[in-house]
């Protein structure tokens, strides 16, 4: 049995889009104890799905996620997904506590969490690790990879699907009224009203549904659903057409 193909997943603009609102959103209600339950509706990048399934099921693909995002965050996120499309990738799961922090931004590193990759894989694919680390290949939207795994990296476009909501939904007019400042300066972070301090929650909620009904209308007008990114599909595409070639060649020299 050949070595698998390895992917190494990065989350954020790869396999999900602009999570903004659900992060707002979870800051707000840890901030009045809320608990909070992940929503990754219409964030999932159309196709993903299909893919992995695909690529696991034909030619034994493995699949592990490598995020810069908070490792807490990025665990519910995953969780969430998985859910969604019925599919579980490899642990760990590796995040900011695995990447490197330089002056340029956090990077990752084949090579740092090769061993964990070894553990993971080795029961289920007797090959060799050399043949193995010739597979494996980090897929991001932004050039985060360390120079000396650079020959490992497939840049994607970014997918920035984003879908502006409430994000005071479960949060009671008193709880508002309580809260209001300490709301305030959360949903400022994040681009949800356009200023941090208010003279009381009746002048806060003005601005908070005027900016996200502005947001609301931005996004439509953007057309940032994306239902028509079709990268995963082409990936996909590509890999089949690379292994009915490389069939076809392998029955030819053996003929
Ligand atoms: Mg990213």
């Amino acid at each position: 049995m050949p070595a698998p193909p390895v992917f190494l997943l990065d989350m954020d603009g790869t396999f999900i889009g602009d999570a903004t609102h659900q992060l707002c959103q979870s800051e707000v209600y840890k901030a009045v104890g809320i608990p909070y339950k992940h929503n990754i509706t219409g964030l999932v990048r159309p196709h993903f799905e299909s893919f992995v399934k695909g690529m696991a099921s034909e030619f034994h693909a493995e699949f592990f996620v490598y995020t810069a995002a908070d490792p807490t965050w990025a665990m519910g996120v995953i969780r969430a997904v998985e859910k969604a499309i019925g599919f579980k990738f490899n642990r760990p799961i590796f995040a900011r506590n695995e990447c490197t922090k330089t002056p340029a931004g956090y990077k990752k590193s084949i090579h740092r969490v090769l061993p964990k990759i070894h553990t993971a894989l080795r029961k289920r694919h007797k090959v060799l690790r050399a043949e193995l680390d010739r597979n494996i290949v980090l897929l991001d939207n932004n050039k985060t990879i360390v120079p000396e795994d650079d020959h490992r990296f497939m840049l994607c476009p970014t997918y920035d699907a984003f879908t502006p909501r409430d994000v005071l939904t479960k949060v009671e007019p008193a709880v508002i009224a309580q809260h209001h400042a300490t709301i305030a300066a959360i949903l400022f972070k994040y681009g949800y009203v356009t200023k941090s301090a208010y003279r009381s929650d009746a002048e806060f909620l003005c601005n908070y549904y005027a900016q996200l009904s502005k947001m609301i209308h931005d996004a439509s007008k953007q057309q940032r659903s994306r239902p028509d990114d079709v990268f995963f599909l082409e990936l996909e595409h590509h890999f089949r057409s690379n292994a009915a070639n490389l069939r076809r060649a392998h029955s030819k020299s053996v003929l």
